[in-house]
């Protein structure tokens, strides 16, 4: 740390992402990426827009906007794209929290939103999830603030369904709900359609995971205008080509092959399928995940050993040192060679254990 380090970070804890190593090849199944490319023409469309790089892209981005809110089945005005979902959500905790309105998150949930908080200087308020890891709307009931909604959860995998966000809007119009539904392709429901009759609703979702575009950092919101114009307030006073030129084309052409996106959804979901049935085999407990990892824990080994074991044998997975969930694991669903051999590895770890 230099001496010109602002007061604020001075003993400030930044969030620590998945492992990204360069130094050898793992099969790499710890932070959610997808097992498949983007789409055939996300190639071409790069390599089109890189003869206009001595542009500026369009701040609006309005052919990839425009394609995102059909997509969704809303209007121009209620999206708004970024530079990764990540961003969105930097800009709704900037936009929409402060020490008056604080955050209000589960207890075990995606890192990043106490990192949101505790940088921009936000009161939070962490509200524990059930003893079953499951999220109760009714443990928000009477608070004041902003919610902050993983929905799927992460790590846990666990869907809360549509109706319970309804339930929790309308339990308090004046409070705003945040729904981040990074991993929703595969196989949860949406709660967009709720955007048009919720003003209190605001729904992020991301490219990095079912459009297999982590790479290229691009996310977006869907909310009414007027939340849309909000965070475009915040956008416009950090960073206004936020999304570049570059990822603006990518994110179109995957728009332009959406079944190839579903494709890959279907085949993630049954790879889940099958490694969920198998770890249960070996004597896991597997939360009932809706996203593409699932979350497990082993009666008798503990998350440490497998982590460590796994990574010896050139495979990563990522385990979490926080309360509650310190023995599982995360494992990112891959493809079926990949998943094979994960399962292979944790075969040989059970049997160990048991001999
Ligand atoms: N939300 C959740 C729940 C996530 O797990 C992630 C991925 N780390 C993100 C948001 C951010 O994803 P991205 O910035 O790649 O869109």
């Amino acid at each position: 740390m230099s001496a010109f380090i602002s007061e604020k970070y001075r003993s400030f804890s930044p969030y620590v992402p998945g492992e990204q190593p360069q130094d050898k090849k793992y099969i790499k199944l710890n932070t959610n990426e997808s097992p498949f490319p983007p789409p055939p023409g996300v190639k071409a469309a790069v390599a089109k827009a890189a003869d206009r790089l001595y542009l500026y892209p369009d701040p609006e981005h309005k052919v990839l906007t425009q394609k995102t809110a059909e997509l969704c089945g809303v209007s121009f005005e209620n999206v708004l794209m970024t530079n990764g979902s990540d961003e969105t959500l930097d800009f709704a905790f900037t936009a929409f929290c402060d020490t008056n309105t604080p955050a209000l998150f589960a207890d075990i949930t995606y890192g990043f939103y106490k990192v949101f908080a505790e940088s921009k200087r936000i009161s939070y308020e962490e509200i524990p999830l059930r003893i079953d890891l499951s999220l109760c709307v009714d443990d928000y009931t009477g608070k004041k603030g902003t919610v902050f909604i993983a929905n799927p959860n992460a790590p846990t995998g666990l869907l809360l369904p549509v109706a319970e966000i309804e339930r929790l809007l309308n339990s308090d119009p004046s409070r705003l709900v945040v729904v981040d539904e990074a991993y929703i392709d595969f196989g949860g429901e949406s709660a967009i359609p709720l955007c048009k009759d919720h003003d209190n609703l605001l729904v992020v979702q991301t490219f990095s995971k079912s459009r297999s575009m982590a790479g290229a950092r691009l996310g977006f919101a869907v909310g009414n205008a007027s939340l849309i114009r909000d965070l475009k307030t915040i956008k416009y006073s950090s960073n206004p080509f936020n999304v570049n030129a570059l990822t603006a084309a990518a994110g179109i052409a995957s728009l332009e092959d959406d079944a190839y996106t579903r494709s890959n959804c279907r085949a993630i979901c049954e790879n889940r399928e099958y490694t969920v049935n198998k770890l249960r085999e070996y004597g896991f407990y597997v939360t009932d995940s809706m996203t593409n990892f699932v979350f497990a824990r082993h009666p008798r080994i503990s998350g440490k050993f497998i982590y460590q074991t796994l990574k010896d044998n050139g495979i990563l997975i990522r385990r979490f040192d926080t309360p509650r969930i310190e023995d599982f694991v995360r494992i990112t669903i891959g493809d079926r060679r990949q998943m094979d051999i994960l399962l292979d590895a944790v075969r040989k770890i059970t049997e160990v254990k048991n001999a």
